[in-house]
């Protein structure tokens, strides 16, 4: 398996600097699956090329493992492992390219923050799910991606293309990107993982996506397949994931939420009239069990927390920022004990399945679905009426028929800037009859607010049940 990485930076040569490795010389590693030399195929100084030829020794890692591969079959001696990009190449970079991974040189620290033009090809890479997955890993990065994939063999057309490809990817761009990008695209791309995956790879994942997994289209398929679809450990990357993402825009929002919401709603003191409809279709309910979602504040959970029939009381919000703000607000640290251990606040996002939020009585999304853009809401309606499955769901959403009231809020806008939409009552009826429908409750809808003739009420409410 052949890895190379070229510069066209001026002197060229300088990569050796950033890599601690000599391009006048061959150096050799032994690791526990076999050797990696490390050589420079060119060096001068307007162009230099690395190359890291992986020389795995399949026979080694069957030796002396007791495990259900060794089933006696060839396969375990004569396969692909020698030859392709595998979760080796990311173990040979960090061991044999650390410093570069982590972003230090000694002798040319100035080199380590600048974009560099920079080449890497991989030469024999597998990925079942075909060239377009392959492109759509790299190039959401800003790489020119090429692809080949090579016949099986020249003189026998008739036996097609090989299941394998060559990549060639190329950017500026600062080096430790590109080997951290490779660290962790490279096993994504191969389902045979040599190693345990385990929580180290949870903490290895988090540290060599930092900056660029957050944001990448494919984050999703690309923690489950780099965790190897160990579910327990896809959801740590993934909440912590959404919650860094999220959090920039969120704590931000918590912040103006209160402010600017009010000022245009205050008038009819809507918030308060929100909260007494919704603490009063929890009593009508009977649900001692409820869980806020998007509790920001905790404007909700301290009307309940008020009232004494509400005995599990859990507000969740994705940030942190809020929660802080919901903490002072409850004055947690100050309550009589039998209060406090009444309610309890958790960070955590809407859109990822969690088991912490399932089996209450009753959920609320107070104000929240219009913070969400669509795949997010999609992810959230089955996070909420599948799987955490409450008997009773209360969702508010401004009912934008009625903006046009508000004096002092231009036509046209939202009534808050993060909002991604608001509804008309009939978006909004749609929309609830259709999750009614899917997830099988049924629903009726409340205005809450002084009701205008024609525009209906500021704010509206849907009310599920199963
Ligand atoms: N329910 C509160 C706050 C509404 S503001 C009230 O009525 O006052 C919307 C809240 O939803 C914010 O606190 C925001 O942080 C939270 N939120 C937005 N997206 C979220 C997500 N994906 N997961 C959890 N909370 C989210």
């Amino acid at each position: 398996m052949l890895l190379t990485i070229s510069t066209t930076h001026a002197p060229a040569t300088d990569l050796g600097y950033l890599l601690y490795k000599n391009p006048s010389q061959v150096q050799s590693f032994e690791l526990s699956f076999g050797n990696v030399h490390i050589f420079y195929p060119e060096a001068n100084d307007e162009k230099c090329t690395v190359a890291m030829l992986l020389d795995v020794d399949p026979v080694s890692l069957v030796r002396g493992k007791k495990d259900g591969n060794s089933d006696g079959s060839l396969d375990q001696y004569v396969n692909d492992r020698p030859y392709v990009a595998s979760s080796f190449v990311s173990v040979a970079i960090a061991q044999v390219f650390g410093s570069a991974l982590s972003g230090k040189s000694k002798e040319r620290p100035e080199l380590v923050d600048k974009p560099l033009p920079l080449v890497a090809t991989v030469s024999v890479i597998p990925c079942r799910a075909g060239e377009d997955y392959l492109r759509n890993l790299f190039e959401p990065l800003g790489y020119e991606v090429t692809v080949e994939q090579p016949e099986l063999d020249d003189k026998f057309p008739e036996w097609g293309n090989s299941k394998y490809f060559a990549l060639t990817i190329s950017k500026v761009c600062v080096l430790r990107d590109l080997l951290n990008h490779l660290y962790v695209l490279l096993p994504v791309l191969d389902n045979d993982k040599h190693y345990y995956v385990g929580e180290a790879e949870v903490s290895k994942l988090l540290l060599h996506g930092e900056g660029w997994l957050s944001t990448h289209p494919k984050r999703e398929d690309i923690t489950k397949k780099y965790l190897k679809h160990r579910y327990s450990l896809v959801r740590q990357i993934t909440e912590k994931l959404a919650i860094e993402e999220v959090n920039e825009d969120a704590d931000e929002t918590a912040k103006v939420q209160a402010k600017e919401e009010e000022s245009i709603e205050r008038t009819i003191s809507l918030n308060e009239r929100r909260i007494g409809t919704v603490v009063s279709v929890l009593k009508q309910s009977n649900a001692y069990r409820v869980v806020d979602l998007g509790c920001g504040g905790g404007k909700l959970l301290r009307a309940l927390l008020d009232e004494n029939e509400f005995h599990q009381i859990v507000g969740v919000d994705v940030s942190h920022r809020a929660l802080e703000i919901a903490h002072e607000r409850l004055y947690l640290d100050r309550l009589p004990e039998r209060k406090r251990e009444r309610i309890k606040l958790m960070q955590g996002s809407l859109t990822y399945k969690d088991a912490r939020i399932a089996g209450f009585d009753a959920a609320t999304l107070i104000e929240v679905i219009e913070h969400l853009d669509e795949p997010r809401l999609s992810a959230l309606e089955k996070v909420v009426f599948k799987f955490a499955k409450p008997k009773v769901v209360i969702v508010t959403t401004p009912n934008v028929e009625y903006n046009v009231t508000f004096e002092n809020l231009p036509a046209g806008k939202f009534r808050h800037g993060d909002h991604r939409f608001e509804w008309t009552r009939a978006e909004f009826e749609e929309w609830g009859n259709r999750i009614a429908t899917t997830y099988g409750y049924a629903v009726r809808y409340l205005p809450v607010g002084d009701e205008h003739p024609e525009y209906g009420a500021p704010t509206q409410m849907g009310v599920f049940r199963v």
